[in-house]
């Protein structure tokens, strides 16, 4: 991974001058394509912004009578909902009926401004006002006022946002500050030619989305890149991180072979994707898929995985406003397990808090909500949820479509935790003697370093490992994944994740319990010889990158790859490993 400063640089091309901006790269390939600003909060057509011929005093009432239907509108899903969401739309009609925001209100349409746009107005002011107070209460209010500025301006005719995303027209380059995982779930891979973002980091679940739909994005441009027109054609080089502001025609010719040649050696590897993929020295290594939706079992069966690996459950979670019954988890599961029957099917425990909130659940506000009640320690305090979802999870392993269904616990960072966990497990009817048969498999995840320490008493606990290395580095390495300012340190090719990774491996060994490897370093097919070397057994990543992965595999010898782990794990630093693993790749040729 190139690790450039974020800036921007200007370039005398042949003719025309072309605009850089330098940023992180966060998933691979070339996008060529016209921005597009995304806006947060909805555009407001031209119709919507002028007054016409009313007053404002019209004006005045039509805001009113929008203010009464969202009122409404918020009483009837607060009806309806769990008391913990209940609360957050209480907050949603205080701040409707905050004064400030309706003295705004006035102020611009009282200046000639229409309802609408005296409303985006109003809540843009608010909504920067409280973000320049840098304060994690403050902000996470911003989203609120955002949200009640949507509503407001949903019944003034605007359109909505989610709609916006799912609007945009071909080769549309989406320029944002930011995006969420839920924004990016909207987005149509068909239309989005790249994704570039004013903040973020790689190891965001947003990247890790754009890298599952194929999509080159680059993340930590800074603000300058939100002021681009939309229109302009522009390129995401997710390989380098640029993104290249009105690029002469040599540079989008350039640009259009690298795509051509990207897309011939997919190809290629493509030809053997669902062959299984065994090492020259005779290993075979299962390579499953990191799956984050429904919709992408399919994308990873047609890449040829020989099962999943993960599947991160948040999504079904996250798109409603009250939490799935047990009915529609087993309902949901089981049309993934129908995608790939015979197969391993990993399913992972619902894995909020940190940048993965869900809306129905009142979470306190956390200073460092990464190191705040995440995965397990989450599910441990809301025991209902976890039920609910081992309930579906039993159901469906009795259903006996998976070869084996697989249980992955997120974030566990004691032994205690698991322990308490499987207390929990083994009250759920039918766990235990699905387990015992051999249907059900439970697994920890390691993705922190003192469940790394501590792997060979987890081992004795469970019946697999996988390492979650996106979080093992950010927390190894003390650098916040979705931090632009610090991305580029978290990498699970550091020296010190890779220890991590060895002795869990050897954790595994001793007890023998399997470890696979699900964090996205399992995607990058430079570190497959590394990560067999190290005692990986199974490898799970993002459905575009399984065929390059398995072609990975195929040049592999286990002895060499082992030479290459000893090496690595004597590295002092990132940039040796890094060198290493370009040494041998030109080796291969
Ligand atoms: C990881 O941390 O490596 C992982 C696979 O989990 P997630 O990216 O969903 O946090
Ligand atoms: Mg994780």
């Amino acid at each position: 991974m190139i690790r450039s400063r974020a800036g921007l640089h200007a370039h005398e091309g042949d003719r025309l001058p072309v605009k850089i901006y330098a940023g992180l790269p966060a998933a691979p390939g070339v996008g060529i394509g016209r921005i597009h600003v995304y806006q947060p909060l909805p555009v407001l057509l031209e119709e919507e912004t002028q007054r016409g011929d009313t007053s404002p005093e019209e004006e005045w009432q039509r805001y009113l009578e929008a203010r009464a239907k969202v009122d409404r509108e918020l009483q009837r899903l607060s009806e309806h909902a769990s008391p913990l969401i209940a609360d957050i739309f209480l907050v949603h009609r205080e701040i409707l009926f905050d004064a400030t925001l309706s003295e705004i209100v006035r102020t611009y349409i009282d200046a000639g401004a229409s309802a609408a746009a005296a409303i985006h107005q109003a809540t843009t002011e608010l909504i920067k006002t409280f973000q320049s107070l840098n304060d994690a209460y403050f902000a996470s209010r911003s989203a609120d006022i955002r949200d009640v500025g949507q509503r407001l301006l949903v019944h003034l005719g605007a359109t909505p946002v989610a709609k916006q995303l799912t609007q945009l027209p071909p080769e549309t380059l989406l320029v944002a500050d930011d995006l969420t995982p839920f924004d990016t779930t909207h987005l149509d891979p068909a239309k989005i030619a790249g994704i570039a973002l004013a903040h973020s980091a790689p190891t965001a679940h947003t990247a890790i989305l754009a890298r599952s739909l194929g999509l080159p994005m680059v993340c930590g441009l800074g603000n300058d890149v939100l002021e681009e027109k939309d229109g302009t054609l522009a390129i995401v080089d997710g390989g380098q991180g640029q993104l290249l502001v009105d690029p002469p025609p040599e540079m989008v010719a350039n640009y259009r072979n690298a795509q051509e040649r990207l897309h011939r050696s997919r190809a290629a590897a493509e030809e053997h994707a669902r062959e299984p993929a065994v090492t020259r020295d005779g290993r075979t290594v299962p390579v499953l898929a990191n799956v984050n939706h429904a919709d992408e079992a399919l994308q990873a069966v047609e890449a040829g995985a020989d099962g999943v690996g993960l599947l991160r459950t948040e999504y079904l979670f996250q798109e409603r406003i009250a939490p799935p019954t047990v009915q529609t988890q087993f309902e949901a599961y089981l049309a993934i397990a129908a995608q790939m029957p015979g197969r391993p099917l990993t399913i992972r425990l619902l894995d909020v808090g940190g940048d993965k909130p869900i809306p129905y659940v009142a979470q306190p506000v956390e200073a460092n909500p990464f190191l705040g009640l995440r995965g397990i320690r989450f599910l441990l305090h809301h025991p209902e949820l976890l039920r609910d979802q081992l309930t579906a999870l039993v159901q469906l392993a009795q259903e006996r479509i998976a070869s084996e269904l697989r249980i992955l616990v997120p974030m566990v960072s004691l032994v205690r935790e698991l322990r308490e966990f499987l207390q929990i497990f083994q009250q759920i009817p039918g766990a235990r003697e699905c387990r015992e048969a051999g249907l059900l498999r439970v697994g920890a995840m390691i993705e922190v370093p003192s469940a790394a320490m501590m792997a060979e008493r987890m081992a004795r606990l469970v019946d697999y490992l996988s390492l979650g290395t996106n979080d093992l580095a950010q927390y190894t390495l003390a650098a916040d994944r979705s931090n632009s300012a610090v991305a580029g340190l978290v990498s699970a090719l550091d020296p010190t994740v890779l220890r991590l990774i060895a002795m869990t491996c050897q954790a595994g060994y001793v007890t023998d319990t399997p470890v696979a490897i699900c964090g996205e370093i399992a995607s990058d097919p430079a570190a497959t010889p590394l990560l067999l070397g190290l005692g990986i057994q199974e490898l799970s990543a993002i459905p575009p990158a399984i065929p390059l992965i398995k072609q990975a595999v195929r040049h592999c010898d286990l002895t060499q790859c082992r030479q290459i782990a000893e090496q690595a794990l004597r590295s002092a630093q990132i940039e040796d490993v890094l060198r290493l693993l370009a040494l041998e790749d030109a080796g291969k040729g």
